[in-house]
């Protein structure tokens, strides 16, 4: 499973090099904060986000090996969800690293709301930005702070609430010391699942406008993954949605599927459309109904 996403990985990696070595939450806010990517003069802060993201002919290459996407061109308004689809190495992980601003695109244009990011600080960009990444990156701190970390001023009621709705809470309150336990050595002692729990419960405090997601390749227990399945479909209710997706449930509830082969887009549209006109799509989802 892990090969599935190696550059979210990367992107897990680039958050927790921010966080490690960190004790506390506010530190590690004012660190990421702090973070200075070269940015360009141009770039400004990005104030509230309806959720609309264009992908306008964009290409894009790691470095001088060719491209890695090519003429990339959809749109999904605020609201939606769009499923990536496609083999692995096909190029979904990296269009969530042009989204997010840790590579720029070569040619074409990201727009959020109409404006293209190039024009908006990375950190600005990530605030509206919440991930629920396959690795979730938990720090040394008590359960309580690594869901605050989501949004740092919220009340430890709104915490448990958060965890309440992301199917955290019955989890939680079974631990030796319930939302006071201390987590170490980035969760050891907890299930894969239940990071990614926590991962959505920190999401749900963050309550952003866009929603990035990896969905989890590795085998999680049934109970667990009911939890996650139920949880996510509240938190991408009516919120923008970027999904890595390899369910097949997520993928034909998705408003746009993109699927991708070899870094172009091979088709788009709804399940339904896809599964009409009987190409790629419709071949993919066959094999792995099968
Ligand atoms: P998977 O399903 O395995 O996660 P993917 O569809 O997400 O695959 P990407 O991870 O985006 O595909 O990779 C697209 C291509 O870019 C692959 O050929 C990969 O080897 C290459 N690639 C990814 N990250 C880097 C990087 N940091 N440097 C160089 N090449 C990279």
């Amino acid at each position: 499973a892990r090969q599935f996403s190696r550059p979210l990985n990367q992107l897990a990696t680039q958050i927790n090099t921010m966080l490690s070595a960190i004790a506390g939450a506010e530190r590690a806010f004012e660190i990421l904060s702090e973070t200075k990517e070269s940015d360009g003069d141009s770039a400004d802060e990005l104030a509230a986000v309806k959720g609309e993201i264009e992908f306008s002919h964009v290409s894009f290459a790691y470095g001088d090996k060719g491209d890695t996407l090519t003429d990339l061109t959809f749109r999904i308004k605020p609201g939606q969800t769009v499923a990536l689809v496609g083999p692995t190495g096909a190029g979904k992980s990296t269009v969530v690293q042009l989204l997010t601003r840790f590579y720029e695109p070569n040619g074409g244009h990201i727009r959020i709301d109409g404006r293209d990011i190039r024009t908006i600080r990375r950190q600005s960009l990530r605030r509206h930005m919440g991930f629920v990444l396959q690795d979730t990156v938990l720090f040394d701190a008590t359960v309580r702070d690594n869901i605050r970390y989501g949004r740092l001023e919220a009340t430890d009621g709104e915490v448990e609430r958060a965890a309440e709705l992301a199917n955290a809470h019955s989890f939680i309150a079974k631990l030796p010391e319930g939302y006071d336990t201390f987590i170490r050595e980035g969760g050891s002692g907890i299930s894969q699942g239940q990071k990614q729990l926590l991962a959505i419960a920190r999401a749900v405090l963050a309550d952003p406008s866009i929603l990035i997601l990896d969905e989890a390749t590795s085998s999680i227990d049934t109970v667990t993954e009911i939890k996650i399945q139920q949880a996510l479909s509240r938190l991408m209710k009516n919120r923008t949605s970027v999904v890595v997706a390899h369910r097949l449930s997520t993928i034909r509830q998705a408003d746009l599927i993109v699927v991708l082969e070899r870094g172009k887009i091979a088709e788009q549209g709804s399940h339904e459309s896809l599964m009409e006109r009987q190409g790629v799509y419709w071949e993919l989802h066959r094999s792995k109904d099968g």
